[in-house]
């Protein structure tokens, strides 16, 4: 008797432990959909926070950015390039090194960021990284983290609005991930780009620039852990453990034209 209630303990934990690590999170892909879609359009009414850049004054950059996005989506690698929308644009600040994704593949990339890096295999290793975050469900999983899930779909269904929305948005530009989080974005940034014409590793030159440089860390990847060595370590053993060559020359010349048609 004893044994078996043991026996039902153990199993019950066993039961727990696996339905804590199990896959899709409570808050399901249509929904993660309709929370970007509800973020995308609140940062699109907020041009004092981000000032998007208008895609008809600036169709070149557009055109460009939506190039290396659509690389990358095309790698054959992103498991969820079908289900989620992916939609990309660029907010004019160029004091922010920084980029993200909401749930539902809604992409924001800081010109910050892309005057700051040299070549389009960097910034497709970073972009990698941000579209990784999204893929993995990492920002779905955060922010029922922070804001629960009952909210989340209050905002999904577009019950909720108002401070609770921008409130979410906030949070989405400056999202803090776990650890392991961090780890197994970059991992997939090497996965993703080793379909693409770029250089499998080119995140990992992110974060030599930061450390050289002594520019000011951007939030999404302020966390004291892990630290941009380690990073670096880490996303080139993932470049050599799937074989990807890192010795590719940049693209540079296309990459130019994108930092040309900034204003
Ligand atoms: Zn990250």
């Amino acid at each position: 008797m004893k044994r078996a209630i043991f026996l039902f303990i153990f199993l019950s934990f066993t039961l727990l432990i696996i339905q804590s690590c199990k896959k899709p999170l409570i808050f399901g892909i249509e929904y993660q959909k309709n929370l970007g879609l509800q973020v995308r359009d609140q940062i699109l009414s907020d041009p004092q926070n981000y000032p998007i850049l208008d895609e008809k004054r600036y169709p070149e950059a557009y055109r460009h950015i939506n190039r290396i996005t659509q690389n990358i989506l095309n790698s054959g690698k992103v498991e969820l390039k079908d289900r989620f929308t992916w939609e990309v644009r660029i907010i004019q600040d160029d004091k922010t090194l920084n980029a993200f994704c909401t749930p539902g593949g809604y992409i924001f990339v800081y010109t910050g960021l892309i005057k700051y890096l040299e070549t389009e295999d960097q910034l497709a290793g970073v972009m990698g990284h941000e579209i990784a975050h999204a893929d993995r469900q990492h920002s779905a999983r955060q922010l029922e983290k922070q804001f629960g899930v009952a909210l989340l779909v209050e905002i999904a269904l577009g019950q909720k609005g108002g401070q609770d929305l921008k409130n979410l948005a906030n949070a989405l530009a400056g999202l803090r991930f776990s650890r392991d989080h961090e780890y197994e974005a970059d991992a997939f940034s090497v996965e993703y780009l080793s379909g693409t014409q770029y250089r499998c590793n080119g995140a990992a030159d992110f974060f030599v620039k930061l450390t050289q440089s002594g520019a000011q860390t951007p939030p999404e990847f302020l966390s004291t852990h892990p630290n941009p060595g380690n990073r670096v370590e880490a996303i080139n053993q993932k470049a050599q453990a799937i074989n990807c060559p890192t010795n590719k020359p940049d693209s540079k010349t296309e990459y130019q034209k994108l930092k040309a048609s900034l204003p």
